[in-house]
């Protein structure tokens, strides 16, 4: 093998994954978007066994995810200028039903200014285009739109074999977000055990054959 390149880009692309990662800690009173739309469990695991997740910082399909992310940002940006806003963080208190408050923050791919109202864009990559568009990206942007007071939000798909994109006009109620945290459906979609990092440990886990 040849002298190392003085330009590690794989470096460079692992250091920026990692730094993004830990600018965003998990903390005990406060909920990700993302919970909303997956498995509850799996929140409570990544708050008590962090490290389980790690190796997840330098995962070829994310890497790929976040270029697209990036790119599509930066276009936008280059051809409509100061109205296109990357990376929009916002959070909004709610209170469960034991009256506890809790914290839902969510962090919007791109947010559009046009005539005073603001539409989201919301950007997914994936291995193929079967079943578009997926029910928990239509959730995602569903609570986008609630937690932004988005008019709509526009989720974008790339994919190898179609790139294409669906209107989500609909803004999820706050009685939903408190049953989405406080839901008993474990998994919330059977197939995420198998992809999930705490099917090691969990006896929910549902398992195939
Ligand atoms: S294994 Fe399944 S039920 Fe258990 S945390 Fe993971 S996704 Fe949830």
């Amino acid at each position: 093998m040849e002298e190392g390149p003085q330009l590690d880009l794989i470096n460079l692309l692992y250091r920026v994954s990692k730094e993004e990662r830990e600018k965003h800690p998990r903390k005990p009173g406060t909920y990700w978007v993302t919970d909303l739309v997956r498995c509850v469990l799996k929140r409570d695991y990544e708050l008590k066994y962090p490290e389980l997740i790690e190796k997840e910082v330098f995962t070829p399909v994310f890497i790929l995810g976040t270029l697209v992310h990036k790119g599509l940002q930066e276009l936008l940006r280059s051809t409509m200028g100061e109205v296109v806003l990357a990376e929009v963080e916002g959070s909004r208190e709610v209170i469960l039903p034991d009256g506890k408050k809790v914290m839902i923050e969510g962090r919007a791919d791109i947010i559009v200014k046009i005539n005073n109202e603001m539409i989201g864009v919301e950007i997914k990559t994936a291995r193929s285009d079967y079943d578009l568009p997926k029910p928990q990206h239509v959730d995602q942007a569903r609570i986008y739109n609630w937690l932004f007071n988005l008019k709509h939000t526009i989720l974008v798909y790339v994919t190898p074999e179609r790139i294409t994109q669906y209107l989500v006009s609909n803004k999820i109620s706050e009685e939903e977000v408190v049953d989405r945290i406080t839901t008993k459906n474990i998994p919330r979609y059977e197939w995420e055990c198998r992809l999930c990092s705490y099917s090691v440990m969990c006896p929910y886990k549902i398992s195939s054959k």
